[in-house]
């Protein structure tokens, strides 16, 4: 088959600024391992342009979109249907397109558990502490609800993002079997319990990337317990502060973000196409 051709189906990334995304790279190098007649592409969309980044998956017939910042909450209005992970988290990165209908996903919150189940750990029945509640918090909470976790503490500082800790708790607490709460990162006694109590600590903030990289929010090795999972969403730098400090504290289970970002990406992959994604191919064509 030639690469691209007259019937050629195209799938895009609306976002701004998107250029530097790895997501282009990943797609088309798996739509060529397995000989499908797909291509992916970046575009540069943002907000006062979105509506016409929508109409156009329409008019193009495209397979579908992922979408990011600043268009996955408002992108919401111009979609037919949306998925329970998106409407849990209020924000959407995947549209698939069925014969002119568009549906909106996150699959986000999917990349993380998958990745997780991969590394030997089920979210299931497992007590969770994550911290940051924004793009990649509250899609990690919704599903690990989803799948199964007994209880969630999510905590956040003091900014704009606390109320979206305390809504995501208070959907999981209506929509499943989870026991949620909130607490403020302030609060440093409820942040030390929480790790004590915790089987699973995510920490996904962004502390520990650039602007701060280096920096981490648990800088005592005392605080982290051997046998705690530890998930860190920063996949650049791949080893990153809050790691350092959990090798100190001999915490066996300690992984940064980059299998959740393929697995994300694999997760779309198969909504649009109905295909596994080659995940080690993919890899390494991203290392
Ligand atoms: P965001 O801006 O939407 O949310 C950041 C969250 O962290 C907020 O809750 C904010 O209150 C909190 N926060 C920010 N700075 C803090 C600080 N100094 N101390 C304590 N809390 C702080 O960002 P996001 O999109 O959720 O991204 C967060 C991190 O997750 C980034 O490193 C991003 O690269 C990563 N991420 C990874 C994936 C993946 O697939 N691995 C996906 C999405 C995001």
């Amino acid at each position: 088959m030639t690469r691209i051709d007259g019937h050629t189906i195209l799938i895009g990334l609306m976002a701004y600024p998107i250029r530097h995304s790895m997501s282009p790279t990943m797609h088309n190098t798996a739509f060529e391992a397995l000989n499908l007649n797909y291509a992916y592409l970046a575009f540069d969309i943002d907000g006062h342009q979105l509506a016409d980044g929508v109409k156009a998956i329409r008019t193009l017939d495209m397979r579908g979109s992922n979408v990011s910042m600043p268009n996955k909450q408002a992108i919401i209005p111009h979609l037919d249907k949306l998925d329970i992970s998106a409407k849990m988290t209020g924000a959407v990165n995947t549209v698939v397109n069925d014969d002119g209908v568009l549906t909106g996903y996150t699959t986000d919150g999917v990349g993380f558990v998958n990745d997780l189940k991969k590394k030997g750990h089920d979210v299931a029945g497992k007590k969770m502490l994550i911290v940051g509640a924004g793009g990649a918090g509250i899609p990690i909470a919704a599903q690990s609800a989803i799948e199964g976790a007994s209880d969630i503490r999510i905590a956040n500082r003091k900014d704009g993002h606390l109320k979206k800790a305390e809504e995501i708790a208070d959907s999981i607490n209506e929509n499943s079997g989870a026991v949620a709460s909130t607490f403020t990162l302030e609060d440093g006694e409820a942040f030390k319990a929480a790790l004590a109590w915790a089987d699973i600590y995510v920490d996904a903030t962004g502390v520990g990337m650039k602007p701060l990289e280096g920096k981490a929010l648990v800088n005592d090795p005392s605080w982290l317990k051997e046998d705690l999972v530890i998930y860190d969403t920063v996949y650049a730098p791949r080893t990153t502060k809050l790691m350092e400090v959990a090798k100190k504290a001999g915490v066996k289970n300690v992984y940064n973000g980059l299998g959740m970002m393929v697995e994300q990406g694999a997760a779309a992959f198969k909504l649009w196409t109905g295909q596994e994604m080659p995940i080690d191919l993919v890899e390494q064509a991203m290392a």
